[in-house]
């Protein structure tokens, strides 16, 4: 997979040579490149910014700038590999796990990093219009000074979804947010007693159905403390009875398909 970021501060991405995404450039699995914005100015003082047409604070990026750098680094639209631009943005719809799977999935995503207040909106309506696919994500409702960030964020998120970036890929299945809905269970490792707190019994039985069964229980149980909003859109079909039963203690009852709380 080919990943191409562009910036006004490169060196922001340089924690991407570390760790397994890092791990996966050095192997060939993620071809990762980073390019400064200012490569694509016109003039001596390498200007990217300029003051917002209708007045207000700050500084906007320039079309024409942006318009070059992405020319030279996306796909030509209709090329052999496709490519798919994607723009950190806090006006985005929010990043997750879904989006993560999906650009996992493509050939070449380029990330442009805003600063400032962002990025004049020309140049994302221009590359859509040129054919280019374009998706403007958020990381969470808060605003940050940059995209590199997001970027971060992003490629961190699916790089690990490569295949041969996670060395066990199992790790990924039973993961938060990932195939089963859920949150993950409660992990421990040696020692099995540390500070007067013991490791639950059942996962030192070696029995592993009931690790699994404790696990599973464990996942449904957290989720519904932390994030019942992921509970209310589970597929119940992925339920079967002993986890019902657990959600039914919990307070939670199948209704028309979907799960809700007996209070509700
Ligand atoms: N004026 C913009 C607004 O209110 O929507 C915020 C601009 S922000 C100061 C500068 C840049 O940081 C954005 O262009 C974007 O690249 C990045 N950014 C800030 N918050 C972000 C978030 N939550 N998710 C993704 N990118 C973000």
């Amino acid at each position: 997979m080919r990943v191409d970021v562009v910036t006004i501060f490169p060196d922001y991405l340089a924690a991407l040579d570390l760790s397994l995404v890092g791990k996966a450039r050095r192997a060939g699995l993620l071809d990762l490149r980073v390019h400064d914005l200012r490569d694509w100015t016109a003039d001596r003082h390498r200007t990217v910014d300029d003051t917002p047409f209708g007045g207000g604070a700050g500084m906007v990026m320039r079309p024409d700038v942006w318009g070059r750098a992405l020319d030279d680094v996306l796909p030509e639209p209709g090329a052999d590999v496709t490519g798919h631009l994607v723009v950190p943005t806090p006006a985005g719809e929010v990043f997750t796990q879904r989006h993560a799977e999906a650009l996992a999935r493509e050939e070449h995503v380029v990330l442009a990093c805003g600063r400032y207040e962002g990025i004049d909106a020309r140049v994302v309506e221009h590359a859509r219009s040129a054919g280019h696919r374009v998706s403007e994500l958020s990381i969470g409702d808060y605003v940050l000074n940059g995209g590199e960030v997001a970027a971060l964020v992003m490629i961190e998120a699916f790089g690990r979804l490569l295949p041969g970036v996670v060395g066990n890929p199992h790790s990924l299945v039973e993961e938060s947010h990932g195939a089963a809905g859920l949150l993950e269970y409660p992990v421990y490792t040696k020692p099995p007693s540390w500070e007067g707190l013991e490791v639950p019994e059942v996962l030192l039985s070696g029995h592993h159905a009931r690790i699994d069964r404790w696990r599973r229980d464990r996942a449904l149980a957290r989720t519904a403390a932390r994030r019942p909003d992921m509970l209310r859109v589970l597929e119940v079909d992925s339920l079967d009875a002993a986890d019902l039963a657990v959600l039914a203690e919990l307070g939670w009852v199948v209704d028309d398909g979907r799960l809700r709380t007996v209070a509700e």
